[in-house]
């Protein structure tokens, strides 16, 4: 049976340790402990970006959701695959056939023999692991004047569940658009958890309100000298916010409340996995020129990266 895949051990580790801005460290012993504890905690959306195709009938798709009997399943058919990530292979994996599971095993080494055990695995044990790691960091990454969004994988198989996976660091309100597109996997930095690299999205430009649409800019600054002291402004109070959620933090204040000080204009950064009829869906919505202009240059990055197929208008709604 070919089963093919998108991701690694790793992948899964990266995709949780960016709640902490630290998904570029590697350390194979300490990752596998936090598999470990992401299974036994029920932490499972990091598994969400490890992506497995299964070359198989139609039967065994609908025999494996009647079998489930689990509305939270989520197994997609496309193209003669059937399609499903690792979140949802763990929550079916003695319904798998046992071909599938143990080419599964050889991908996932790590989180397959923790999940099989309910995280319940000593030291020795995981250390005798075979671990799987990414071998790259970034396929390819663009800058745009709002932030940034880089490639980490994809899985083309040519059909409307193909996957990909990116790394987007934005402002907190495109992240707000972003998050919007609910069909695909999210994890994202958490500023309960730290206050490392907090990076802020100054505006060179302050465009004009549109006239004609009433969530529009267009593309020309406010009169001066109001353009000029608005954006000194924003500078001198963005700093502000940021010396006073630094010395709250300092001083004991949790994190999760001293945040609330930070304005919009701070930078998130998450992993996106995302299969292609969404990502066409996502294009197809955010260069339009009804988008704002911050999100319309990142989606016109990841057009870029990923090209753009137009699957989602098969979509009728
Ligand atoms: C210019 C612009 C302005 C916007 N303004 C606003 C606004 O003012 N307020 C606001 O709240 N949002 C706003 N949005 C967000 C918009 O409503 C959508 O939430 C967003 O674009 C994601 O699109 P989607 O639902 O097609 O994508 P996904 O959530 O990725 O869904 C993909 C597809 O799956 C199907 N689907 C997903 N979930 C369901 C479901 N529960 N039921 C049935 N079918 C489903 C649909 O076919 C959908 O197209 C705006 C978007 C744009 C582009």
């Amino acid at each position: 049976m070919e089963v093919l895949f998108m991701g690694s051990d790793q992948r899964a580790v990266r995709c949780a340790r960016v709640s902490f801005g630290k998904d570029d460290k590697v350390d194979p012993q300490r990752d596998k402990k936090l598999i470990r504890y992401l299974i036994k905690h029920k932490h499972a959306s990091p598994f969400e970006h490890n992506i497995v195709a299964v070359k198989g009938s139609k039967d065994l798709w609908l025999s494996l959701l009647e079998k489930a009997q689990n509305p939270t399943v989520q197994i997609y058919y496309s193209g003669g695959y059937l399609w499903m990530n690792l979140r949802t292979a763990i929550n079916i994996m003695e319904l798998l056939p046992e071909e599938v599971s143990s080419c599964i095993e050889e991908r996932f080494p790590t989180c397959w023999a923790v999940a099989k055990r309910g995280g319940d695995l000593e030291d020795k044990e995981l250390e005798d692991l075979r671990y799987t790691t990414d071998r790259i960091f970034l396929q390819e990454k663009i800058e745009t004047s709002a932030g940034w969004v880089g490639l980490v994988d994809r899985l083309e198989l040519g059909t409307e569940m193909d996957y990909y996976t990116f790394i987007v660091e934005c402002p907190l309100f495109v992240a707000r658009q972003w998050h919007r597109h609910r069909f695909g996997s999210y994890n994202e930095i958490s500023r309960r958890y730290t206050s490392y690299d907090v990076k802020f999205y100054i505006p060179t430009i302050l465009r004009k309100q549109a006239k004609s649409n009433k969530q529009a800019s267009v593309d020309e600054p406010i009169e001066e000298p109001d353009h000029g002291r608005f954006l000194r402004e924003i500078k001198d109070l963005t700093g502000r916010c940021y010396a006073l959620y630094e010395e709250m933090t300092q001083k004991g204040v949790a994190k999760e409340i001293a945040r609330g000080i930070l304005p919009q204009f701070m930078k998130t950064r998450y992993y996106w996995t995302v299969p292609r009829i969404s990502l066409d869906n996502f294009i197809t919505l955010r260069t339009h020129e009804g988008a704002q202009k911050e999100i319309r240059e990142l989606a016109e990055a990841i057009r870029e990266l990923a090209g753009y197929r137009g699957t989602d208008r098969r979509n009728r709604l």
